[in-house]
């Protein structure tokens, strides 16, 4: 049966996988539809509800497989990644039925809305709005840092539904239609110099009553399981062969300047490849227990974290490879172009998904048992002042 899927795998992505990055998002899309209609998005969902009903070993032997090519995966990463994976933990089979086959197919794009300019790491101390209008509600507030919100169509946003009570227990998640009146965008430029990220502003946007996931008030929940499936994507990503500041990448580099015999390059090379090993085989196993079922709860924080410092690692080996070309590259030199930017991006994979001082504090608290940090708004309901 794997065999039979695994040759149907090899045989269709040699015939359509790109083998060059895609920049263009209609053609992203366009690829996600076509993979979907070969059986090969939702690879571990239910059949009912657009997957392909198979289990973690195929899943596996696809990714192996996928790793030779460029699949344009991005633009879906947080729907097929974190909203995905939390609607089918929480959300009502109408909820699945309507979202879930859109998002494997890439007709519908998902951004998730939790960060905002007073709450970062501390999510739960959010103050966007959700009140009670008739059956449904209505959302005012501002979100920041929000990936892929300048083309989603769909967002999961976290907002303050119950000022009255602590602040983890008023809060709901709910599924937003980005299109809706009242939703503004701002794009915001990045240092590497691309949009990636946007603010966004609710102003008056109604929500109807079934877009809440989970229960009203159960928003924290839903939003740690989010936060769940969200480390285990960030640290699954593996690095594809052609990043620039890979292993492949670095080893490749150094032998075209002549300088791969230099010890100190060669330090740096083993360095990159100790790491890149060791975040890919951990991450492979907490995503493979994570769709089996099985809970991997804050050992999601060591992926995590091992993805950031893979990133930092590679990101400092590039000035001992590169040398001056890491900061300066005649206009028109793409590769040296695209080597910059990865190492002006490598920062974010440090903040992103919470930060490496958040992972550290999960693991201290959940997994080492050490005294919890002080939280003296914890028990107070929201609304009242907190110094
Ligand atoms: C590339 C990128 C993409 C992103 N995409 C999204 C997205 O799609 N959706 C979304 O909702 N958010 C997104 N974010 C936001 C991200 O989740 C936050 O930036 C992150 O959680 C940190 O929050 P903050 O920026 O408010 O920093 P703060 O929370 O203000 O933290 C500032 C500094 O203080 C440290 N710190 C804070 N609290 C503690 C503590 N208790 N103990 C020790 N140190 C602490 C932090 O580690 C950090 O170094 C994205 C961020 C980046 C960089």
């Amino acid at each position: 049966m794997t065999d039979d899927f695994t040759a149907r795998a090899a045989a269709w992505l040699a015939e359509h996988a790109p083998r060059e990055p895609v920049t263009d998002l209609a053609e992203a899309r366009r690829f996600q539809a076509a993979l979907h209609d070969a059986g090969f998005a939702g690879i571990t969902w239910p059949a009912e509800y657009g997957g392909q009903g198979l289990t973690e070993t195929e899943q596996h032997a696809f990714d192996e497989l996928a790793q030779q090519y460029q699949l344009p995966g991005k633009p879906f990463l947080i729907g097929l990644g974190m909203v995905g994976p939390t609607l089918l933990d929480l959300g009502t089979a109408e909820q699945k039925r309507r979202f879930l086959r859109p998002m494997l197919r890439g007709e519908e794009i998902w951004c998730q809305l939790f960060s905002e300019p007073g709450a970062g790491s501390d999510v739960a101390g959010l103050t966007t709005r959700a009140r009670r209008d008739g059956d449904g509600w209505v959302l005012d507030g501002q979100k920041v840092w929000t990936s892929r919100a300048e083309y989603a169509e769909w967002g999961a946003v976290l907002a303050r539904t119950d000022p009255g009570v602590p602040k983890h227990r008023g809060i709901t998640m709910f599924v937003i239609d980005m299109r809706s009146p009242g939703v503004q965008v701002r794009p915001l430029r990045d240092m590497t110099g691309a949009i990636r990220f946007s603010e966004v502003f609710f102003d008056g946007v109604r929500l109807p009553a079934d877009a809440v996931v989970g229960t009203a008030g159960g928003g924290w929940d839903a939003a740690l399981r989010m936060l769940g499936h969200e480390r285990i994507t960030i640290s699954d990503r593996r690095v594809p062969r052609d990043h620039p500041a890979s292993h492949a990448a670095l080893a490749a580099l150094a032998r075209a300047r002549g300088i791969a015999g230099d010890r100190r390059v060669r330090r740096r090379l083993a360095e990159v490849y100790r790491a890149e090993r060791l975040t890919e085989l951990l991450a492979a196993r907490l995503a493979q227990e994570a769709r089996a079922g099985r809970p991997i709860g804050p050992r999601g924080s060591a992926g995590k974290l091992a993805a950031g410092r893979l990133a930092r690692l590679s990101a400092d080996a590039v000035p001992d490879i590169a040398g001056h070309d890491a900061l300066a590259w005649d206009p028109g030199d793409a590769a040296g172009a695209r080597l910059a930017a990865a190492v002006l991006d490598a920062p974010s994979a440090r903040i992103a998904g919470g930060t490496d001082e958040i992972q550290r504090q999960i693991i201290g608290d959940r997994v080492l048992g050490l005294p919890r940090e002080p939280s003296p708004d914890r028990d107070v309901p929201f609304s009242e002042p907190r110094a």
